[in-house]
């Protein structure tokens, strides 16, 4: 390694990732704790016309009405209302069985069930939204190679061009990405569940307006999710519709080889004719999937978001809204610690965050696990249990609202948002 040239001056929080996790935590704080210096770093160039990060590819996101409440306070949401199609119902329903159920907006007090936004959309956003907000400087294409906890805070290298510095942070908040290389050169274990499946993104035509509705289906060989888009011209009734089909790893070759008639046609046989027949198939891209929890989230000084502390199946949809949520909580407690003057990488308060979102964290990953593991069983006992249990939240209206409500992000307290005034300079 070259000579580490100059140490920076001290930041007051450093968030290292510029992911969709990254990006939102950084502006949450920014936005709640004016007077706090924020630098985001983030290895690939950041840029609003052209996002590269790998949050940001085709696939898109059903964001919670929780994950949007957030986007509103952020003064994000008019920037993105048009461009994120509204979920009007969810429909759940087991290939080849009777159970099925259906939740719709009118039962939600008319609001949207959620938003479907194209990743590559919402990372222009963010990025733009940070690169607008004062205190938030971004370093990039820069690395961080090393993270070291130190008497008054934790000091990070960091490799920009062909030059190393050292930033000295009160808090780093690691969001890396799944694979975590922090979390690996601090010696942080996983605990982690292979599906030994893929998860198959494309995106869709269908010669059938879907109204807003979205689906979630699930067959033998796992379950299969496909979310509304937003038309292409944003006006017209729209046909457009995002698809993450679970596949066995051994069949994801296959699948990924097929030609476009024929991967409709085995789609269709799965996803059968609710939005008439699908006219077109975009590129297909794959991610295979596990849950990965850190063994630690917190040290003194450190906290690691997004997927560097939890990665989920996706075919719930939870990963990101599960983040945001925790990311709010955080942030809600930083601000308090401001106004207090206490140390901002205080394990205490740490420890605090996490206490506070472990039984979110722990239900919603239960919840999108349970999805797949109770689902994927061709047990006939179990698939007798799915069908009641389908036909259950079906039939009880309470439990259906309770299901619901977890998915949306609406089952537990919620962080308060609450900005302390920026304060006049003085001298
Ligand atoms: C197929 C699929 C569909 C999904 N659908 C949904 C959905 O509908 N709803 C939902 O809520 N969630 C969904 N998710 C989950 C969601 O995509 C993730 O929660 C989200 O992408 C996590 O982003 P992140 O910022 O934590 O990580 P990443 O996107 O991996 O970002 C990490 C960033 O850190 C940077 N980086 C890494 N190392 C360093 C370093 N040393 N120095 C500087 N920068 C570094 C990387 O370049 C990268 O930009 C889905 C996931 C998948 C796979």
């Amino acid at each position: 390694m070259t000579e580490v040239a100059a140490t920076r001056k001290l930041q007051d929080i450093v968030v290292v990732g510029g992911g969709m996790v990254g990006l939102t935590q950084a502006l949450l704080l920014a936005h709640q704790i004016p007077d706090a210096e924020i630098t985001l770093v983030e290895s690939l160039p950041v840029n609003m016309q052209d996002v590269r990060q790998p949050s940001f590819d085709a696939r898109a996101t059903a964001l919670s009405p929780a994950t949007v409440d957030v986007l509103q306070k952020l003064a994000l949401w008019p920037f993105l209302e048009s461009s994120a199609q509204p979920i009007t119902r969810v429909h759940v329903s087991d290939r080849g069985h009777v159970g099925q159920t259906e939740y719709r907006q009118d039962e939600n007090s008319g609001r949207a069930l959620g938003y479907v936004i194209e990743n590559r959309r919402f990372g222009a956003e963010l990025t733009a939204a940070c690169l607008r907000t004062s205190n938030i400087s971004i370093l990039a294409p820069a690395e961080v190679l090393r993270v070291t906890p130190v008497r008054a805070g934790v000091e990070l290298v960091v490799r920009q061009a062909s030059e190393h510095t050292v930033l000295a942070a009160q808090l780093v908040i690691i969001a890396d990405g799944a694979n975590s290389p922090l979390r690996e050169k601090l010696g942080i274990g996983i605990d982690q569940h292979d599906y030994r499946q893929a998860a198959v993104i494309a995106n869709l035509s269908f010669s059938e307006p879907h109204h807003g509705a979205a689906f979630e289906r699930f067959t033998e060989e796992g379950p299969l999710a496909i979310l509304p888009m937003v038309s292409a011209d944003g006006r017209s009734q729209s046909h457009r519709a995002a698809l993450v089909w679970t596949r066995p790893a051994a069949q994801l070759e296959e699948t990924l080889g097929l030609d476009d008639a024929a991967f409709i046609d085995q789609l269709q046989a799965r996803f059968g004719y609710r939005l008439g027949r699908c006219s077109r198939v975009g590129e297909r891209s794959s991610y295979p999937l596990k849950m990965v929890f850190a063994r630690e989230q917190v040290r003194r000084g450190i906290v690691f978001m997004g997927n560097a502390a939890h990665f989920l199946h996706p075919v719930a949809g939870q990963g990101f809204n599960l983040a945001l949520r925790d990311c709010a909580q955080l942030a809600a407690l930083l601000v308090q610690a401001w106004s207090r003057k206490q140390p901002l990488g205080d394990l205490t308060l740490l420890q605090e965050y996490l206490s506070q979102q472990a039984v979110d964290q722990k239900i919603t990953a239960q919840l999108s696990h349970n999805f797949i593991q109770v689902f994927a069983s061709h047990h006939p006992l179990l698939q007798l249990a799915r069908n009641a249990g389908l036909l259950g939240i079906s039939l009880l209206p309470g439990l259906k609202q309770e299901f619901f409500k977890q998915m949306m992000g609406q089952a537990l307290p919620r962080a308060e948002f609450q900005p302390i005034e920026k304060q006049e300079m003085v001298g």
